[in-house]
């Protein structure tokens, strides 16, 4: 009680009231453990606690609105009071109080006319002091209650509406938090069901798909002959037009499997990328392209979502390159710390300063479809996934030159992230 020696001598705290800075320092305790609460419940509990504790009284309640009535919420007593029931507004002291907006303090509730007699006689209670929670428009009230008759103290009352005004604020914010935590999960709700949508689309389109592109390379084999050139012409357009939709479309696979990260366990890179040069076998003969897989990590992950990642960047390094060059490819890793950075180099045609964050944008491309075909999907949905897997992605590039792209993973997995 150091304080309330100094505080006597320049505040207005009367002499007597040492226990009113004892008390105020509670409530600053209060006031925190209120700002942390995320419950009607706990409020609650912390309430009725510190309104007997800090004003020294033998029992406190605290009531709720309910409509017309009282609810009697809760209570810490030396003997049982009102717990869990209710009583009409307009007869019982706390709702005298709700309804008038102001404190009531009385030192004999047998000679107050607001008092239901009645009710109290069971009780200990001979006086109290009652106040509202939230002035303007109360929403409860919070009693305090003596065995003794006496006149609960001017310092007793504002403590007790101190209590009761941060209370007000605890039950306000705990309102917004709860509305705040509806509209997380109902956004998380729909987001996943966007992304299911986003999946089960671009799933069931690949098959009509597939049909369409086999039935114009068989068109294209059988007609080669008869077909003049401006029919042979429209055929490749439209070859073309379906391999970029193709691409497209498992452009958004990934990006709603991303979404989702159902499937993880052990990936071995280094037979993905095995796989992928199998695959882009095509490009890699038209181009005479010269791919090279150094040692790679087994990581973590989705083996789906990272064999997507390493085929979007090395066909983008075989693609990538001035007319006529041959490209030359090296796939890459090195330990850094507790990640993996697995690297894809080029002798390409490199990407300009100003556009080596842009490229990784939805849709960012930087060439004409006639010189480079592609979607500008490829680096935003590797991006995203390997977010998901707790990894980042980057370049670094000499224009004219070459480019290499990095990715790290953690080499510990990733905790699953929301
Ligand atoms: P797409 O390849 O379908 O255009 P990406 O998202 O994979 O889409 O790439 C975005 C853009 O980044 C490309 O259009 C290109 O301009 C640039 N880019 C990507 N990889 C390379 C690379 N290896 N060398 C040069 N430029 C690249």
């Amino acid at each position: 009680m150091a304080r309330a020696s100094e505080s006597h001598a320049h505040s207005a705290i009367p002499a007597e009231s040492g226990w009113y800075v004892e008390a105020m320092e509670g409530l600053v305790g209060v006031v925190q453990e209120l700002s942390h609460a995320r419950s009607l419940d706990k409020i609650t509990e912390i309430t009725r606690h510190a309104a007997r504790r800090l004003t020294g009284a033998d029992g406190a309640t605290f009531v709720l609105r309910d409509g017309d009535q009282c609810f009697y919420a809760d209570e810490d007593a030396i003997s049982p009071l009102w717990k869990g029931r209710r009583f009409p507004m307009d007869i019982c002291i706390s709702g005298w109080v709700m309804l008038n907006a102001e404190p009531a303090v009385i030192d004999d509730i047998y000679v107050d006319p607001r008092i239901p007699a009645d009710a109290y006689r069971p009780t200990f209670v001979k006086s109290l002091a009652m106040v509202p929670i939230r002035r303007g428009a109360p929403i409860g009230a919070i009693g305090t209650y003596w065995a003794v008759k006496r006149m609960p103290t001017p310092e007793e009352v504002s403590i007790l509406q101190a209590l009761a005004d941060t209370t007000s604020v605890a039950i306000e914010n705990v309102t917004l938090f709860d509305e705040l935590q509806r509209n997380v999960k109902a956004l998380e709700e729909s987001n996943y069901e966007l992304s299911r949508f986003a999946w089960v689309a671009s799933h069931d389109l690949q098959e009509p798909l597939r049909t369409i592109h086999t039935q114009l390379e068989l068109l294209q084999a059988k007609n080669l002959g008869p077909l003049d050139e401006a029919a042979h012409n429209r055929l490749r357009l439209v070859k073309d037009g379906t391999s970029r939709l193709r691409h497209l479309i498992q452009s958004l696979l990934v990006h709603a499997r991303a979404e989702r990260m159902e499937a993880t366990g052990p990936v071995d890179m280094a037979e993905i990328a095995k796989g992928i040069v199998t695959d882009l076998g095509t490009q890699i003969e038209e181009t005479g392209a010269e791919i090279v897989i150094g040692d790679l990590p087994t990581v973590i992950g989705d083996p789906v979502l990272l064999g997507r990642v390493l085929q979007n960047l090395i066909s983008n390094a075989i693609k990538f390159q001035a007319p006529g060059s041959r490209p030359s490819v090296k796939i890459d890793s090195k330990r850094s710390g507790d990640e993996w950075v697995i690297s894809v180099t080029d002798n390409g045609i490199g990407i300009e300063p100003e556009f080596q964050e842009k490229i990784f944008g939805h849709f960012q491309r930087l060439h004409s479809q006639e010189k480079y075909p592609g979607a500008g999907l490829g680096l935003a949905v590797s991006k995203k996934a390997l977010a998901r897997h707790g990894g980042r992605l980057w370049v670094d590039s000499t224009p004219n030159r070459s480019s290499t792209f990095y990715f790290s993973l953690p080499t510990a997995p990733h905790g699953a992230e929301g």
